[in-house]
């Protein structure tokens, strides 16, 4: 996109998806004097309570996209499985990134030949599209490995671990395209959070070391430790290369793997991450405000981590029943609930970060 006079105070933000990082997108949003409007099927939208109006619409009702996107002055995502369709159904000049980075990112192959051809190194993989497919992958790639849906699985969603030949034969082909990928062995996980303006500007936050169980983030700490810390800069210039490839504006997240052999990318999200909630205390400038920053063509923040630790947890299922707890513990806890109705098994309903001394 073209760089472009920054947005006035009072402008509206059109957001797709009403999940939790919508909701806080919104409220970086209106500290910025913006309004939003979301969009998403009909669910447990908690963004709406932070926006000033809500479609709750189908994705593919493109009358309702329309009455959308006539009500917004710049429109953004917050889910990367929003069809592209609807983002395509946005008059150009009113998406600051094009939906080009949504396809790319919401089909596992597709992300991986992207960021090969950019250099980066992705755990050995073969695309599946049925049964047999499968047993060559198993005869080349090997075990232990991981049999993944192509597209819309997350939080561990959609995922298969085959840790030998024995267990292969209890798993069957989904019936819908797939990859299986080689079981990386890592000393630890990191994601690179960059934000880019629309004049080519990039800036990162530190690089945390998350913890995944079942394939869900439940912790990022800082500092990473020596690992990540090692692998940071060549994973920084393979995001940095990915964003620009993409003349993404916003907030982009990559996925890492920190092996032996340096760093291997998992996966990448064009959006605002659960690995960089944190940024809502923890640095100068947080990843939803700096998103809010980019796409309204303001100036970006400083990206500076404040505290010697931080230590973010996930607030998972019925934990939430019992997270206000946490606020009587010593050292100034900053809890995030976000104010889902039903406190499911495995879902994300809040976040905690605590942090150390405060640096400078
Ligand atoms: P994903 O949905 O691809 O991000 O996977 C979720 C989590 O599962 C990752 O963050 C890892 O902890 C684990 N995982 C996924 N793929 C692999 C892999 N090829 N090797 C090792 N761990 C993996």
């Amino acid at each position: 996109m073209a760089v472009r006079a920054p947005l006035p105070p009072g402008s509206t933000i059109g957001i797709f998806g009403g999940g939790q990082l919508g909701r806080m997108l919104a409220m970086s949003a209106l500290q910025l004097g913006y309004r939003c409007i979301g969009y998403a099927p009909a669910g447990d939208n908690v963004a709406a309570e932070a926006c000033a109006g809500f479609f709750e619409h189908h994705w593919n009702d493109r009358e309702a996209v329309s009455a959308f996107a006539a009500r917004c002055d710049v429109v953004t995502w917050e889910f990367e499985n929003v069809p592209v369709a609807a983002v395509e159904a946005i008059p150009a000049d009113r998406l600051p990134t094009s939906a080009r980075a949504l396809e790319v990112a919401q089909d596992r192959l597709s992300e991986k030949r992207f960021v090969e051809d950019l250099g980066g190194r992705a755990a050995p993989h073969l695309r599946i599209d049925s049964e047999e497919d499968f047993a060559r992958a198993l005869e080349s790639i090997g075990t232990p490995g991981i049999l993944k849906t192509a597209r819309e699985g997350y939080d561990g969603k959609g995922q298969w671990r085959v840790r030998d030949r024995h267990e292969a034969q209890g798993i069957r082909f989904p019936g819908r395209r797939c990859i299986y990928e080689r079981l990386v062995g890592f000393e630890s996980e990191f994601s690179v959070i960059l934000v880019r303006a629309a004049d080519g500007e990039i800036r990162f936050w530190d690089s945390t070391a998350n913890t995944h169980e079942g394939g869900m983030l439940v912790q990022s700490v800082l500092p990473a430790g020596e690992w990540v810390e090692a692998q940071v800069d060549e994973a920084r210039a393979l995001a940095g290369k990915v964003a620009d490839a993409l003349s993404y504006v916003g907030v982009l997240t990559l996925e890492f793997f920190a092996t032996g052999d340096g760093p291997v990318f998992n996966e990448m999200a064009p959006r605002v991450h659960n690995s960089g909630h944190w940024t809502i205390e923890g640095a100068a400038t947080s990843q939803f405000e700096n998103h809010i920053r980019a796409i309204c063509g303001l100036p970006l923040g400083e990206t500076a981590t404040r505290f010697a630790t931080i230590d973010m947890r996930n607030i998972v299922g019925e934990q939430a029943l019992g997270a206000h707890r946490i606020l009587a513990e010593e050292g100034e806890p900053h809890l995030h609930l976000y104010g889902k109705r039903e406190a499911r098994e495995g879902r994300k309903m809040g976040h905690v970060t605590r942090v150390g001394a405060r640096l400078g």
